[in-house]
C-alpha cells in the first residue's frame, strides 16, 4: 500500500493547489484530477492558500476569484510579487453570475480562467496546455542557462588564450633578440644594428665600423670531453672576457653555438679595429677557470670593414664568415681581415678541402652497409653503401657535411672512385665466400658531378674489369637533378650504364624535379622514395596517399620502389599494403660498420 503511494506520487504530472471557499468544487476537482495523473492540495480561503504555497510550492494554482478574506486578484498580486512563487501558473475561477474582469484578471498575474459551474475536462484541458507551456519555459530556461554558463566559460578561456598568448609573446619577443645562454644580444638583434651602421656610412663620410666573425677553435673538443654543460658554461666566461675588452657603443652578440660577433663603431682607423683583434688574441693566453680546470679557448677572427658597397647586412655577415674560416684554415687562433678574392673558394669548403685530400691519403674513409629488405619476405636483398668520414681531431664528419663540399670542389670524383673500388672489391670477396648464389646487390651513390663526369664509364670498367665484378651485382643510385642538370649526354651514359648491366636508382625521388614524364625514357629500374615522404606516413596523415600514388606510378613505369628511412612498424605495414617491393631504414637496421654487414649475410645465407 506505501508503496503503491508512492509510486503513485513519483508517477505525478505535477501537483496542483485548489484555492476555493466552495467545499463541492474542492471536492469535484480533488476526486477529478488524480485520475489523471495530478496530486492536489486544497485550500479554503485566500490566507490558507498563501500560507500553503510558502509550505509547498505547487506546479499550478486553481484561484478562486471571490473568496471571503482576500480576493482571488489580490493572492495572484502576492504571489508574482514573491520571486519564489512567482513564476507558478494561476488559473482563475470564475462562477458564471460574475463576470470575470479579464483585464484585473491579466494584471494581476493569472494566466487563464475557467467558469463556474466548472466543466471538468475544460479544466482540465487549460491545467495541461499551461503545465506543458511551464515544461516548455522550464526547458528554454535550462537551455538558456547552459548556453549562458558556455558563453560564460569560453569566454574565460579566450580570456586566459588572451593572456597566455600576450605572455608568450612578451617572452617571445624576448627569446627572438636574445641569447638563451648570454643573454646576449643574438643574431637577430645583432642583424639589427648592423643595418644601422649600414644606413649611417651611407649618410655620413666620417663614420667607420667593422664586424668581427669570432668562432672557437676546436669547441667540440671541450663539450665531448667535458660535456656539454661546462662547455656552456665556458661559452659565458668567454662572452664576459670579450665584452670586457670593448668600449661603450660596441656591441657583441651570440650566435648560437660557439660563434659570436661584434659591431666595431667609433674608431678612426683601422689599425684600431686590429687592435681590437690582436687584444682579443691575446686575452685568450690566459686560460678560463672552469669546474676546477685550467682551459684554453682560442677564437679565430674574421673581420670585414664597412664600406658603402654593401646593402644588405647578411653580405657582410657573409664575407666576415669567409675571412674566419680563412683564419680557421691558417691555423687557428688568429685573425684575417676580408679580401674579396677568398671568395674564389667559399667558406667553409676550404678547411674541409685541405681535411678531405688528406682524408683520402690518411685512409680516413670507411664505408657502411645498409640493409635494404624485400616487404614480401623480410629477407635481405641488397645493401646501400653509404660514405664514413672519421676525422683524427673533428670526429665524425657527417656524408650530408662533406659531400657537397667535395662535389663543389671536384674532389667527389675521386672520392666516388675509390668507394666503387671498394665496394666492387667487398662483393668480389662475399662471392668469393658464398658462391655463385650470392645475389645480395650493393647500391653506390653517384652524385651530379660524378655523373657528368666524361671518363665515368671507363672509370667503371676499370674496376669491373680489375675486381672481376659483373655489373648487374652493382646498382647507382642518382638523383633526378643529377640527371637533369647533365640533360645532353645522360640518355648516352645511362644507355652506357645499362649495356653493363649496371642497375640504375632514382634517388631521393620527390625532392627534386619530379617530374616522371622522362624518367620513362630512360632505363630505370627503380625508385628511391625519399625519407621525408615515408615521414608522411603517420596515424591520420592524410598525406600518406602520395607515397601511394608514386608506388602506383613507379610500378607503371616498370620500376620496383625501396622506401627508404623506414622508422616505423605503422610505416612498413602501410608500404606493404601499397605494393612496395623494398624497404630501408632504422626499422631494420642502420648503416652497418663492414663486420655487422657481414653479420647480416651471414644469417641470411645460414646454411653456407
Ligand atoms: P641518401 O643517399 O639519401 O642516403 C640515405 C641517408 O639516410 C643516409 O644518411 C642514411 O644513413 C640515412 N638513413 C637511412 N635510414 C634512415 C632512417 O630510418 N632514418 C633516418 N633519419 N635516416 C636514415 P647518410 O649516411 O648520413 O648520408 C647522407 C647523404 O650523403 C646520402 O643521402 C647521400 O646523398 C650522401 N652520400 C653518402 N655516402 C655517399 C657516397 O658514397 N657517395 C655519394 N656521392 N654520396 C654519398
Ligand atoms: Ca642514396
Ligand atoms: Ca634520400
Amino acid at each position: 500500500m506505501q508503496e503503491e503511494l508512492e509510486e503513485l506520487s513519483f508517477a505525478t504530472k505535477g501537483k496542483i493547489l485548489i484555492v476555493d471557499d466552495t467545499p463541492a468544487n474542492i471536492n469535484l476537482l480533488t476526486d477529478f484530477l488524480p485520475s489523471w495523473g495530478y496530486e492536489v492540495e486544497a485550500a479554503n480561503s485566500g490566507t490558507a492558500g498563501l500560507a500553503r504555497v510558502e509550505v509547498s510550492p505547487p506546479d499550478l494554482i486553481l484561484l478562486d476569484i471571490k473568496m471571503p478574506d482576500i480576493e482571488g486578484y489580490e493572492v495572484c498580486r502576492r504571489l508574482k510579487a514573491n520571486p519564489k512563487t512567482q513564476n507558478i501558473p494561476v488559473i482563475f475561477l470564475s462562477a458564471l453570475d460574475e463576470v470575470i474582469d479579464k483585464v484585473r484578471a491579466f494584471e494581476a498575474g493569472g494566466v487563464d480562467y475557467v467558469t463556474k459551474p466548472l466543466q471538468l475536462q475544460e479544466v482540465l484541458v487549460r491545467i495541461e496546455s499551461q503545465m506543458s507551456l511551464q515544461l516548455a519555459k522550464a526547458e528554454i530556461c535550462k537551455l538558456n542557462a547552459e548556453l549562458e554558463e558556455r558563453v560564460k566559460q569560453r569566454t574565460a578561456e579566450l580570456e586566459i588564450e588572451i593572456l597566455k598568448h600576450l605572455e608568450t609573446q612578451k617572452k617571445l619577443e624576448c627569446l627572438a633578440f636574445q641569447d638563451a645562454l648570454t643573454g646576449l644580444p643574438n643574431r637577430s638583434l645583432f642583424l639589427e644594428r648592423l643595418e644601422g651602421a649600414l644606413n649611417r656610412i651611407k649618410r655620413s663620410a666620417d663614420y667607420q665600423f667593422a664586424v668581427f666573425f669570432l668562432d672557437c677553435d676546436r669547441f667540440k673538443l671541450v663539450n665531448d670531453s667535458l660535456g656539454h654543460l661546462l662547455g656552456d658554461l665556458l661559452l659565458v666566461e668567454v662572452a664576459d672576457r670579450l665584452q670586457q675588452l670593448l668600449s661603450h657603443g660596441d656591441s657583441i652578440a651570440r650566435f648560437g653555438g660557439d660563434e659570436f660577433s661584434i659591431l666595431l663603431e667609433g674608431f678612426n682607423h683601422r689599425e684600431e679595429a686590429i687592435a681590437l683583434a690582436e687584444l682579443i688574441e691575446q686575452s685568450l693566453n690566459t686560460p678560463f677557470e672552469c669546474g676546477g680546470q685550467e682551459i684554453f679557448v682560442n677564437v679565430s677572427i674574421g673581420i670585414v670593414f664597412g664600406t658603402t658597397d654593401y646593402d644588405l647586412p647578411d653580405t657582410i655577415l657573409r664575407d666576415a664568415d669567409t675571412a674566419m674560416y680563412r683564419a680557421k684554415a691558417r691555423g687557428k687562433a688568429c685573425f684575417e681581415v676580408f679580401h674579396p678574392d677568398m671568395h674564389v673558394l667559399s667558406s667553409q669548403a676550404f678547411e674541409l678541402q685541405t681535411n678531405l685530400r688528406l682524408a683520402i691519403e690518411r685512409q680516413e674513409f670507411s664505408i657502411h652497409y645498409q640493409p635494404i629488405v624485400s616487404l614480401a619476405t623480410e629477407g635481405l636483398v641488397g645493401f646501400e653503401a653509404l660514405l664514413r668520414w672519421q676525422h683524427p681531431i673533428l670526429g665524425f664528419i657527417s656524408p650530408a657535411d662533406f659531400i657537397p663540399v667535395a662535389e663543389e670542389t671536384g674532389l667527389i670524383v675521386q672520392l666516388g672512385e675509390w668507394i666503387l673500388r671498394e665496394v666492387c672489391f667487398q662483393i668480389k670477396a662475399w662471392q668469393e665466400k658464398y658462391g655463385s648464389q650470392f645475389s645480395i646487390k650493393v647500391s653506390v651513390n653517384l652524385s651530379g658531378r660524378q655523373f657528368a663526369f666524361p671518363d665515368l664509364i671507363g672509370q667503371i670498367d676499370r674496376i669491373l674489369a680489375d675486381t672481376g665484378v659483373r655489373g648487374e651485382m652493382l646498382k647507382l643510385e642518382i638523383t633526378e637533378s643529377a640527371i637533369m642538370d647533365n640533360a645532353e649526354t645522360a640518355d648516352s651514359v645511362l644507355k652506357q650504364l645499362k649495356e653493363r648491366q649496371i642497375q640504375l636508382c632514382i634517388d631521393d625521388f620527390g625532392t627534386g624535379y619530379s617530374s616522371l614524364s622522362y624518367l620513362y625514357r630512360f632505363p630505370v629500374n627503380t625508385l628511391k622514395v625519399d625519407r621525408s615522404f615515408v615521414n608522411l606516413i603517420q596515424a591520420d596523415s592524410q598525406n600518406a596517399a602520395i607515397v601511394q600514388t608514386i608506388i602506383i606510378l613507379a610500378h607503371q613505369l616498370g620500376m620496383d620502389v625501396v622506401a627508404e628511412g623506414v622508422e616505423t612498424l605503422e610505416q612498413l605495414e602501410y608500404l606493404n599494403a601499397s605494393g612496395c617491393e623494398f624497404a630501408q631504414g632504422y626499422y631494420f637496421a642502420k648503416p652497418l660498420p663492414l663486420n655487422l654487414a657481414n653479420v647480416a649475410i651471414a644469417k641470411h645465407f645460414p646454411n653456407l
